[in-house]
């Protein structure tokens, strides 16, 4: 499974940090930050989920108001 953050988008709202542990909140910057993710396109991050979490990251994909996270299975379908 794997999660991709669009940086750009996040309004820090800070929702997605009390579902999951990997988000941290930025407050210098008003943003989440995904620990450990990979920078693909200029503030697009993308982190392979780590076995157990799968469910924490769908949660903080889910509770996201304005869409930032997104999940997709390992076939690459989204899934949220
Ligand atoms: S919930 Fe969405 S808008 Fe809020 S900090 Fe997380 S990614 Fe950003």
């Amino acid at each position: 499974m794997r999660v991709e953050f669009d940086r750009e988008t996040c309004i820090g709202m800070f929702q997605c940090v009390d579902e999951w542990e990997a988000f941290v909140k930025n407050m210098d910057e008003g943003k989440a930050d995904l620990v450990g993710a990979e920078e693909h396109d200029s503030d697009t991050f993308v982190l392979e989920v780590p076995d157990g979490e799968e469910l924490d990251a769908k949660f903080a994909a889910r509770v996201c108001p304005v869409d930032a996270i997104s999940v997709y299975d390992d076939d690459g379908e989204q899934i949220v």
